[in-house]
């Protein structure tokens, strides 16, 4: 039983958490004035000090340890590793290092900028290689010496290990290879793009959708912004962002579905779970899971398109000349490029499974910062093909490694991974799902979702509830599947 001393205290740390980076922090994205980033910044930095402060105190520490020795419900089990965990991840780290770290963050940031600017990886590279020794020394401080990649997988994602990532990467990058090397379809005329397509109707679109996958508009809002996202400040104030471009409805179409996948997910924990601290999501790569399962798995898929694109054609009538085949074909064209963002479904994962090898490289085997254009390089033209004519398409891309986002890409394709094995086992529960799909039934895999995984909110640790719902080990080869049943029958 959760004593009212410590119901309090996690309540407390919940506001505290939706607080900064919920709230303060859309507000600070979408409506401060310029002039109060300085003040805006301060009182953020105050609340998550004091977030902080209230974790790492030793009476909630003794609450835990009491809680600890009792018999425990799953919920009780949760709150206790959740709060471990969250210490650990900062109390372990010496005060020195992490001021550091932060410092080094904000040089890389700038330099990374305008290394963009001059398009020269060498503006950046030293601030680079200075953030790098950050992260190093974050983790050997974690206690991850043998490994110190380890510790930054860690960091975004409970317990995932360079062991587990090298099993289920290698098998894949072998298939996205020879899917892109067989692929039929890559030569397909972009008949979509250099269209007027208005914003309102877009937008209109995207609300569609919204209500569509079973997004509550009530409990959350629509709005735009240059580079979409999905907030939540608890399961009834979930806000999304998108952008429109008015030459292609495509961008707006898959960025409601994907955003749609994460604002779902925020508003189906369940509300009992509210003041417990674990009313959040279960991690980054299994909110990446839901977004790619409605944006692909779903979006991408005969049945849910054989529903919709008569009512895109309805709604931008430029379509009507189009038949259903080349409309699909063209949605699942598979063509290599360099830009991670533009990427298509297959070579999204090579462009992951590159980052994760090179970062790798660098934390574990000491790679020299400025060989890794060169390393980035080599990688795309055997991976993809293709190789980068300059830093700008190669490795000064994302801001991810200057932003303190390391060992973070790797979520991305385990999002894919476990999107296509829940989307497999949403299919075996339920015989008719086809025909429900086809005649625009989606309430019903969101139901579904909702009921085996958005419910439980931060509960399990994702493995355990991937694995409680798919009911075998997380394995690639599901994924290789869809991916090949797509792309090689052509
Ligand atoms: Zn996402």
């Amino acid at each position: 039983m959760l004593s009212d001393l410590l119901k309090n205290k996690l309540l407390e740390l919940e506001y505290l958490k939706q607080l900064s980076t919920g709230l303060l922090y859309w507000d600070k994205i979408t409506n401060m004035p310029i002039n109060a980033t300085h003040h805006r910044g301060l009182i953020i930095n105050y609340i998550s000090t004091s977030l902080k402060d209230k974790l790492a105190s030793e009476e909630l520490l003794e609450l835990i340890v009491q809680l600890d020795q009792q018999e425990k419900s799953d919920v009780e089990q949760g709150i206790i590793r959740k709060i471990k965990r969250e210490r650990a991840s900062f109390s372990e780290i010496p005060e020195h290092i992490y001021q550091k770290y932060n410092e080094n963050i904000a040089e890389a940031e700038l330099k990374w900028e305008e290394a963009r600017s001059k398009n020269d990886y060498m503006v950046y590279a030293p601030a680079l290689k200075e953030l790098i020794q950050s992260y190093k020394d974050i983790s050997y401080s974690l206690g991850y010496k043998d490994n110190p990649y380890n510790g930054l997988l860690n960091i975004h994602e409970e317990n995932l290990t360079t062991d587990f990532l090298d099993v289920l990467f290698s098998e894949l990058k072998e298939h996205c290879i020879s899917i892109i090397k067989n692929n039929k379809n890559n030569k397909t005329k972009d008949f979509i793009k250099d269209q007027v397509y208005p914003d309102n109707i877009q937008e209109s679109m995207s609300l569609d959708l919204l209500k569509i996958i079973g997004f509550n508009l009530d409990s959350g809002s629509l709005s735009s912004s240059t580079h979409p996202m999905t907030l939540a400040t608890g399961n009834q104030d979930v806000r999304i962002t998108t952008y429109y471009e008015r030459d292609d409805f495509r961008p707006a179409f898959f960025t409601a579905l994907h955003e749609g996948g994460h604002g779902v997910y925020e508003q189906n924990i369940s509300s009992k779970l509210n003041g417990t601290y674990l009313s959040e999501v279960a991690s980054m790569s299994l909110h990446e899971a839901s977004a790619r399962l409605y944006e692909n798995n779903l979006g991408r898929s005969e049945e849910f398109l054989y529903y919709y694109f008569p009512k895109l054609q309805e709604q931008f009538p430029v379509l009507k000349k189009t038949s259903f085949n080349d409309f699909y074909d063209l949605i699942n064209v598979c063509t290599p490029s360099l830009i991670r963002m533009d990427a298509d479904e297959v070579s999204y994962n090579l462009h992951i499974i590159i980052r994760y090898e090179v970062e790798k490289e660098i934390i574990n085997n000491d790679l020299d910062i400025a060989l890794v254009p060169k390393i980035w390089n080599e990688k795309y033209s055997e991976y993809l093909g293709i190789t980068p004519p300059d830093d700008l398409s190669g490795v000064l891309q994302d801001v991810h490694w200057a932003s303190g986002y390391f060992g973070y890409f790797p979520t991305y394709t385990l999002g894919n991974i476990y999107a296509t094995q829940i989307y497999d086992m949403y299919k075996k529960s339920d015989p008719s799902w086809a025909q429900k799909i086809k005649s625009g039934n989606i309430n019903s895999l969101t139901e579904w979702l909702s009921a085996n995984i958005y419910r439980h909110g931060a509960i399990y640790t994702t493995k355990e509830l991937i694995e409680k719902v798919i009911k075998t080990p997380i394995d690639s080869q599901p994924y290789v599947s869809y991916l090949q049943n797509k792309y090689s029958s052509k």
